[in-house]
């Protein structure tokens, strides 16, 4: 406690506080400036058929390459982000990068594959991010069967009205919808049922657990056989070993997005190591 510390323990502490909210406050400083420094690209992670092996589609994620500090984390970044409201702007930049490369692609004739970008919760709760979404395949001249939105169940927790009709927009216009990194956090099973899904993404830990925890083995199956009953496609994260993907070959489940299939890479690298 402070009191055991005595008051040298208290400095000590509020030093290291006063030097945190220091380094918040210099990264949020360079987060604002990365866009424009052109600090921000896109990665993408293949998502493989488990039976084929397949490239299916593909998961966009974000890097931030910043000159003094290196490579940060998104995340590290991302929450800096949606505390600071500049995750607006980062989302936007996002939108826009996916579906300049899909574009890209699609006039190369490669990769006729979904690319999924993830949408932060916070902004799921803006009307505005529809119409940007809509305007971003408008200017880049890119079907909406090409983009795919990964959400996370903390969306649901403030206005999950309001994260539905977006939702059910996006649909319309024909964007797939994943739930991604299902099986953690907020986890409900009524979300399945209430939400305009087509794919369930099963949160990394379930595999990294199994086949020794059997809890997890056997909240997988679980998991996978309700994902199934109602037709949602069924993707398991985290593929690192031979083993796992062994293990996800058994269950009732479409693909699998791992280190194993391939990491996220520079859309150059994507072209060099996958076949179009
Ligand atoms: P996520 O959407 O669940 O993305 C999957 C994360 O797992 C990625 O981490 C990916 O690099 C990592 N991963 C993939 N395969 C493996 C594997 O086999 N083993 C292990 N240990 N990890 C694997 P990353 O790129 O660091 O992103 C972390 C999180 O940051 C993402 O989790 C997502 O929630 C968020 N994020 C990334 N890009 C964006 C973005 O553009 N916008 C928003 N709002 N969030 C983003
Ligand atoms: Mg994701
Ligand atoms: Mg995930
Ligand atoms: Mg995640």
């Amino acid at each position: 406690s402070v009191k055991a510390n005595g008051r040298n323990g208290l400095q000590l502490f509020s030093q290291e506080m006063a030097q945190r909210s220091m380094q918040h406050f210099t990264m949020e400083a360079n987060l604002r400036n990365a866009i424009e420094r052109n600090e921000l690209s896109l990665h993408y992670q293949p998502k493989v058929d488990v039976i084929s092996g397949s490239m299916m589609g593909m998961e966009a994620l974000l890097r931030w390459h910043q000159p003094q500090l290196g490579a940060v984390s998104p995340a590290k970044f991302i929450p800096l982000a949606e505390e600071t409201g500049l995750i607006e702007q980062i989302d936007q930049w996002v939108i826009d990068s996916a579906c300049a490369q899909i574009r890209h692609w699609l006039e190369k004739g490669a990769y006729p594959v979904p690319v999924a970008i993830n949408i932060s919760p916070i902004s799921l709760r803006h009307r505005k991010l529809t119409r940007l979404i809509k305007k971003a395949l408008e200017r880049h001249q890119v079907p909406a069967s090409l983009l795919q939105i990964e959400i996370t169940e903390s969306a649901f927790i403030d206005d999950m009205d309001c994260v539905i009709m977006q939702l059910q927009t996006l649909k319309e216009i024909g964007i797939s919808i994943a739930l991604d990194d299902f099986g953690t956090g907020y986890s409900s099973l009524s979300y399945l049922a209430k939400l305009p899904l087509d794919e369930l993404k099963i949160d990394a830990s379930f595999i990294h657990n199994v086949p020794d925890c059997e809890t997890s083995d056997t909240l997988i199956r679980a998991i996978t056989g309700i994902a199934k009953n109602l037709n949602l496609k069924v993707v398991v994260e985290g593929v690192e070993t031979n083993e796992q993907l062994s293990y996800v070959e058994e269950l009732v489940c479409d693909q699998v997005q791992g280190y194993l299939t391939g990491r996220p890479a520079a859309a150059s690298v994507i072209e060099t190591n996958f076949a179009k």
